[in-house]
């Protein structure tokens, strides 16, 4: 059982999981020492996921084939097939005779993105704090601790990044695959949902809700870490502003030129 368990925190620590069926987070680049052997499609849907999860791309952004083919210097069956990928992870919209637009969450998914993480979250909190150990709690504090760099360095959406990564750990650190799957989509449209509706300045480690979740999971107290994802997800959502409002056009070439996404 032991090495089961140990077996699935390697898989997820290092990320092998077929892109098909999980998102592949920029993470990876930054921690994980397995992120070479890509295909340039796997490149392209990394580089795109970043480029959204980071705000570069803005929700409502066109990704057109002939450009995005031209920047990452890959046929359009190739980019085709990585907005697909970005489709089935619900950060990218394939409309019908208009092309691909970077996902754009409306006010009632934006709620109903934050009440299905009010379910799943503060239950997952508590299992991963119940069944803590030092190395889970070693994967934490290095996400945390990359997050205060990129904040330190201005990175605002880099760190914004790193924190929801925080909360896809503690799903996995609880070992429910099946959640952490859902968790781990929802964190994803959770990313845009910020960025199209955040309206506090100071983002990302307010109030470090975070740490006093470390606390918690250091005690392997599984009361106070349900108890204290509860408020922190209730703090998020009051930090939206859930009305709607306009976005600017933006050119795709030079926002994915100007961030080097092009691998
Ligand atoms: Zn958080
Ligand atoms: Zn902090």
């Amino acid at each position: 059982m032991l090495s089961v368990k140990c077996l699935y925190r390697a898989v997820h620590t290092y990320k092998m999981i077929p892109m098909d069926n999980l998102i592949h987070h920029p993470m990876e680049t930054s921690l994980s020492p397995t992120a070479n052997r890509e295909t340039p499609r796997d490149r392209m849907v990394q580089a795109l996921s970043q480029a959204i999860h980071e705000h570069h791309l803005a929700p409502g952004t066109k990704l057109g084939e002939d450009e995005l083919s031209d920047v990452f210097s890959v046929s359009r069956t190739v980019v085709r097939s990585a907005l697909q990928s970005l489709a089935h992870e619900n950060l990218v919209e394939l409309k019908r005779n208009r092309g691909a637009f970077v996902a754009r969450p409306t006010i009632r998914e934006a709620r109903e993105v934050f009440e299905a993480r009010a379910l799943l979250e503060p239950r997952t909190a508590r299992s991963a704090a119940e069944r803590m150990t030092p190395e889970g709690l070693a994967i934490l504090e290095a996400h945390i601790e990359a997050e205060h760099k990129a904040l330190a360095a201005g990175e605002a959406g880099k760190a914004l990044r790193l924190s929801g990564q925080f909360h896809i750990e503690i799903s996995r650190l609880a070992d429910q695959t099946i959640i952490a799957n859902f968790i781990e989509q929802l964190i994803a449209r959770s990313s845009l949902v910020i960025a199209l509706y955040w309206q506090r300045q100071s983002a990302l480690c307010d109030k470090h809700a975070h740490h006093a979740l470390m606390e918690a999971f250091r005690a392997a107290d599984g009361k106070e870490a349900e108890a204290l994802m509860t408020s922190h997800l209730v703090d998020i959502v009051s930090a939206l502003d859930l009305r709607e409002r306009p976005h600017g056009d933006t050119n795709l070439k030079d926002i994915l030129s100007r961030i080097g996404g092009t691998g």
